[in-house]
């Protein structure tokens, strides 16, 4: 989508630190860290949330947990525990329309959430 942050970012058309790639996602260091380690899971594809997910998005939404835990075991926060998030809708804090989660680590986290 031609007005989408995160499609341009992913198609490199804005600066970003990546920190992982393949074809169906990019990984990249959040521009306003909430913790010391904090990288956001962005598909390629456009979807603008998680209300827009359907069947044919399956192995995409399972190969970003896969990555996540891959990045978290690369990132040292592994062992001592992360979040990983998605915020959904207006309610939810959704800031922008394009799908992506967030895995949070290096320091300890509140529960229940802000
Ligand atoms: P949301 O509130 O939509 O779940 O999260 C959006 C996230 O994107 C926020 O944590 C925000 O800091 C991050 N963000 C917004 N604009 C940029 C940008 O241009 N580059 C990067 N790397 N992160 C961004
Ligand atoms: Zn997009």
């Amino acid at each position: 989508m031609s007005d989408c942050l995160f499609c341009k970012i992913a198609a490199k058309n804005i600066p970003s630190k990546v920190i992982y790639e393949d074809e169906m996602l990019i990984a990249i260091e959040d521009i306003n860290p909430s913790a010391p380690v904090h990288v956001l899971l962005i598909p390629k594809k456009h979807i603008a949330s998680l209300n827009d997910i359907g069947d044919t998005d399956k192995s995409l939404l399972g190969h970003i947990q896969v990555i996540a835990a891959q990045i978290a075991k690369e990132q040292k926060i592994a062992k001592d525990g992360y979040r990983l998030v998605n915020n959904c809708g207006t309610m939810g804090g959704q800031e922008v329309m394009h799908l992506h989660y967030h895995l949070l680590g290096g320091r300890e986290m509140l529960w229940p959430p802000g």
